[in-house]
């Protein structure tokens, strides 16, 4: 895949770029050492002092970052504007909270015949960060706020077609005051991933992407005994029972399906009803699908812009295809608009069965498959029917059946009558084939960590 900016609403090449030569691969390897080396004998208050920087500038300039977003992935310029204000809240969090979450632990040291005994938290070095196009600048802060708080620098390998975010990536954390190096861009396609993971330089990995992508790039970090988390793919289930408020919970379907344009992680996708407030449901889902303003993404009115990329929306388009071949009803939506740009219609699919491709692989566009089931045990194994697990929604006011869900649910998170979201305070991640390891709170910042016992007689 070219390295190269190309404007999803209309197709048109803005930007392209040359990868970088194996020389300057090199190079950004040395300086990320380098930057390792120096930031991990950083203060924390110091460390916090350059996060804050960072907080500041992406505060400061807004507007011009998300139009960046806007323009290389097609998400709205108001979700834009979102993501750099979470990306700033979070940097602020880690700031904060870094020092306290890595402090010295003590253990029980007479049970161990020790005069003192802890555990200590220390940097582990250069990290390669192999990271998604979805939220360009959210899905690296996410990983890089804990790396360069615990001491360790930062190598991203971006997806090719957001150069330019992941260029002020680099140029972000540069100009916060971070050292040389802490924090480093490789402009490189996929085909450069291993070699770099092999590099004796770099310590361990982490990707946020597509499970293939995941699978792919863990194999060859085990062969080289390389630590890695995984963010992967997910298809959360979206349950309704009857004591929902179903008027709320139709609006947050159609928020949560289409957030980002379709195209997140914990987005729901498969929207489990019970046969008693089916009707209701679908007729809400439906209308209000129906009436999202797809247009301009940069336009402050629109909800819902272009696909990221072609084959992206070719993707979709084939998911949904296979599902109508097979007798699925398309409710609305379905059909891509003519001209150019990488458009797709918010889309609604019931009757979706096993046979289908939906019912198991993951849609990344604004299409929800709907599913009618008869009690809430139902909902349950239909739920968990799935190979992901990364989030899940339950919708009930009846306290008793909300805990049955929340134990019973195959999946990272659980979100009982609110929307699935990543917040800084609590962590973040999935099980089965959305992959291990967890991002945020004190969890994400403990993943690249040396967990060193310290026993002293
Ligand atoms: P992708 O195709 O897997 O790409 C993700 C990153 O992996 C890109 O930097 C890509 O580089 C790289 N990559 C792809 N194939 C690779 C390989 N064989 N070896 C090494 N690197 C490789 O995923 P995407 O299309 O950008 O993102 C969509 C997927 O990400 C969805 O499945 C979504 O659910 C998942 N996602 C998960 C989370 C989470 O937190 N769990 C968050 C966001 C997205 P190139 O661009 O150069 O190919």
């Amino acid at each position: 895949m070219a390295i190269a900016t190309v404007n999803p609403a209309t197709g048109e090449v803005v930007k392209t770029f040359d990868p970088m030569t194996p020389a300057e691969i090199d190079a950004k390897l040395t300086a990320a050492l380098q930057g390792f080396q120096t930031l991990a004998a950083w203060s924390f208050e110091r460390r916090a002092a350059a996060m804050r920087e960072a907080a500041r500038i992406l505060d400061e300039e807004r507007e011009e970052i998300a139009r960046i977003l806007t323009i290389e992935m097609g998400k709205t310029i108001r979700s834009a504007r979102a993501e750099v204000s979470k990306c700033a809240r979070a940097l602020r969090f880690y700031a904060e909270h870094a020092e306290e979450f890595l402090a010295d632990e003590p253990a029980d040291a007479a049970a161990i015949g020790a005069s003192r005994a802890f555990v200590r938290y220390q940097p582990i070095g250069p990290v390669l960060a192999v990271m998604p196009w979805n939220y360009p600048l959210w899905q690296v802060i996410r990983f890089a706020a804990p790396a360069l708080m615990a001491g360790n620098s930062g190598v991203l390998k971006h997806a090719s077609n957001v150069p330019q975010a992941a260029l002020f990536l680099e140029e972000l954390f540069r100009r916060a005051g971070f050292p040389d190096g802490a924090f480093v861009t490789v402009l490189v396609g996929s085909d450069a991933v291993e070699k770099i993971i092999a590099d004796p330089r770099i310590r361990a990995v982490t990707l946020t992407g597509s499970e293939y992508a995941g699978r792919q790039v863990a194999a060859i970090a085990g062969r080289e005994l390389k630590k890695t988390v995984l963010e992967l793919g997910g298809s959360d289930p979206f349950i309704v029972l009857p004591s929902a408020d179903i008027e709320r919970a139709a609006e947050v379907a159609t928020t949560t399906r289409c957030q980002n344009n379709g195209q997140s992680c914990i987005a729901a996708k498969r929207f489990i009803v019970h046969a008693e407030v089916y009707e209701a449901f679908a007729e809400a889902f439906v209308a209000k699908m129906s009436a999202l303003k797809v247009g301009d993404p940069l336009d402050d009115a629109t909800e819902i812009g272009p696909l990221a990329t072609e084959q992206g929306r070719a993707d979709v388009e084939e998911l949904v295809e296979d599902a109508r071949a097979k007798g699925a009803q398309i409710l609305c939506g379905g059909r891509r608009p003519e001209g150019p740009g990488w458009w797709y219609p918010p889309t609604v699919v019931a009757g979706v069965t096993p046979q289908m491709r939906m019912f198991d692989e993951e849609v990344f566009g604004p299409v929800a498959g709907l599913y009618r089931v008869t009690s809430a045990d139902e909902a349950l194994r239909l739920a968990n029917a799935t190979p992901f697990g990364l989030g899940s929604n339950v919708w009930t006011r009846d306290l008793a059946e909300a805990e049955h869900f929340v134990n019973g649910l195959e999946a990272g998170m659980v979100f009982v009558n609110g929307m699935t979201t990543s917040y800084p305070e609590v962590p973040f991640g999935g099980i089965k084939n959305s992959g291990y390891g967890r991002e945020l709170s004190a969890h994400g910042i403990r993943e690249f960590c040396n967990i060193k016992t310290v026993w002293i007689g």
